[in-house]
Formats: C-alpha cells, sequence, structure tokens
C-alpha cells in the first residue's frame, strides 16, 4: 500500500490554518504508474481491508464512518465501487444524501443521518452528509431559507453554530465508539469540465450529465471558500479531513484505501476469544458430528 507519509500529507488534524491552496487536485506525491501497477496495489489494499472489516465485524464493538464530500464528477461514486469492492457487503452500508425532502425538513439537520448511522461492528458511507448543510446550504441562501427555521434563528453566526454542532456531534460518536473519517475529494475546475464533456461524449455515460451541475459550477468560487472554512471550523484530531488530490482517480483511491487500512489497523479489531467453556461445548459437538459417520448405516452404491 502507499507509505504512511503520504496518507499524512492528505491529513488535517488541526484546520484553523488550511488553505485548501495547499493541496494539488493534480498532485501524485510523483508517483505515476501504470494502469495495471495501481491496479495491484489497490487490490492489496482492498484485501487488508476485507480482513479488518471481517475482525471489526466479528468484535462487535465500534463502527467506523466514512464520510464522502466533493464537487460533482469528483469521483465519489467510483471510489465507493473501487475501494470497498472487496468488503462483504453484509457489514457495510452506503447511504446516498440528496436534497431533503418534506418530511426531513420538518427536522433538525442531523436527524436523517442520525437514522442512518452504522451500527456496531459495521462501516456506514455517507455518499454527501450532514455537511451539505455548510455547503450547498450555505451557496444558495434559498435553501436556508426554505428550511422553516423559527426567523430568529438564522443569524450571521448559523454556519458557526452549525460548525459546532457538527464537532460535538462527531465527539459524542466517537466517544460511543464510532471513528469517523473524513474525506474531501478535491479535483479541479479543469478536470471536472473535461468529465462533465466525458459525459456529455459518450452515450452510456449520459445518464450521469446533468444540465444543473453545469450550473453549479458558476457558483466553484463560493463552494471552495465553504470547503475551505468548513475544513478549518471540523478538522480536529479524532475526527481529521483528507484532503484527496482527485484529479487522477488511481491516486484518489489509492489514497483512501491506504487511510482506511492505516486507520483501522490503528483500532486493531480482535476475533472474539472463545472462553474455556465454549471450548469444551464445541469439542463435544465436533466430536457428536464426526459419529454422525460412524453410526449412518452405509449407503448402496446406485446402479450404473
Ligand atoms: P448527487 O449526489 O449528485 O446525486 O446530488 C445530490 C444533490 O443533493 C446535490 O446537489 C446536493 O448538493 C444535494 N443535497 C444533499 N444534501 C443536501 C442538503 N442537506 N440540502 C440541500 N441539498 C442537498
Ligand atoms: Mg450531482
Amino acid at each position: 500500500m502507499l507509505p504512511d507519509e503520504i496518507i499524512k500529507t492528505f491529513r488535517i488534524k488541526k484546520g484553523k490554518k488550511f488553505q485548501l491552496a495547499d493541496i494539488e487536485p493534480g498532485d501524485t506525491c510523483g508517483l505515476d504508474m501504470e494502469k495495471d501497477e495501481a491496479k495491484d496495489l489497490l487490490a492489496t489494499g482492498v484485501k487488508r481491508l476485507r480482513d479488518l472489516q471481517e475482525r471489526l465485524y466479528a468484535e462487535g464493538r465500534w463502527s467506523v464512518l466514512i464520510v464522502l464530500q466533493a464537487m460533482d464528477a469528483a469521483g465519489k461514486d467510483g471510489a465507493i465501487e473501487h475501494v470497498m469492492s472487496g468488503i462483504n457487503p453484509q457489514g457495510c452500508d452506503v447511504t446516498s444524501f440528496k436534497v431533503p425532502g418534506p418530511v426531513e425538513l420538518r427536522h433538525d439537520f442531523l436527524w436523517r443521518t442520525v437514522a442512518k448511522l452504522p451500527e456496531r461492528g459495521r462501516i456506514g458511507i455517507f455518499n454527501r452528509s450532514y455537511y451539505e448543510e455548510v455547503l450547498v446550504v450555505r451557496v444558495h441562501p434559498d435553501i436556508l431559507a426554505g428550511q422553516n427555521l423559527p426567523p430568529e434563528l438564522i443569524t450571521d453566526d448559523i454556519w458557526k453554530e452549525r460548525f459546532e454542532d457538527i464537532n460535538t456531534f462527531e465527539k459524542h460518536l466517537e466517544r460511543s465508539g464510532t471513528i469517523v473519517i473524513k474525506f474531501f475529494l478535491h479535483v479541479s475546475k479543469d478536470e471536472q469540465k473535461r468529465r462533465f464533456l466525458e459525459r456529455a461524449d459518450d452515450p452510456e455515460k449520459h445518464w450521469k450529465f446533468s444540465a444543473k451541475d453545469v450550473d453549479e459550477r458558476g457558483y466553484w468560487d463560493d463552494y471552495m471558500a465553504a470547503y475551505e472554512d468548513m475544513i478549518r471550523h471540523t478538522a480536529t484530531k479524532s475526527a481529521p479531513w483528507h484532503v484527496v488530490p482527485a484529479d487522477n482517480k488511481w491516486f484518489t483511491r489509492l489514497v483512501i484505501a491506504a487511510t482506511l487500512v492505516e486507520r483501522l489497523e490503528r483500532l486493531d479489531p480482535q476475533f472474539p476469544k472463545v472462553g474455556e467453556e465454549d471450548l469444551r461445548d464445541m469439542e463435544a459437538a465436533r466430536a457428536k458430528l464426526l459419529s454422525e459417520d460412524a453410526a449412518a448405516p452405509k449407503k448402496a452404491k446406485p446402479a450404473r
């Protein structure tokens, strides 16, 4: 897998002075890999992830919440598909958060995400998350106006308050045994354009094309400012942001896989130890199973 130094380059634990400009979307840390080489390396990471997930599931104490945020076409869906490909689907849930509906708007902004948090032993992936509440909602004031909040609660402090609420929420998750791992897939405006055009040019990708996404490009600078401010306020030691260069998909996926492996290895979940009594019961049951063969009458060979 990728060396830990590479993972650390993109991990933001203290947001205060963070600048988006410090991380280049096209960065690959000097690595230049053939497609097959990157694939093999990713496969190694995916396999390690699968083993770690099995132990996480068997131990049944900790949960892992992976938060993915990005501009459109930055590669969130592909990263989920390729990085999580080897994971047992029984231990993993992916939730994609879209524009909130009327029921969701009748609740506080965390409500719908709380319902989707991973159970102990499981990995939950949020494809977009409560962070949209300080991103798209911040970039488009009309969305905030449509959230049915009491008007006196909408003040200039609202973003600062939301950051505080999110930090407190993530602290609560940590104290309950949920590891929060956050990724911002940092794509450049040029690369996004290239990928949108690719979607428009390839009939098999037409379904992914959205004219609305193209309109959102018009707010690029506002989004970048919102992302930067979000990371400054919500990157913490226990729930850091990973700002992953996203102009090269192979690199993005390797960084995500390596980050997850590194974090889960630090957690080091263990298969539960079976006690003396259970071991004795298991031995007895095993002997019983074997005695079935001895006791069973031999079947006559079927005639040909
Ligand atoms: P996509 O993930 O591209 O399918 O699109 C989902 C859309 O839902 C994106 O445009 C998001 O910005 C939007 N969305 C997700 N969460 C929220 C939210 N809390 N408020 C408003 N829009 C949201
Ligand atoms: Mg979209």
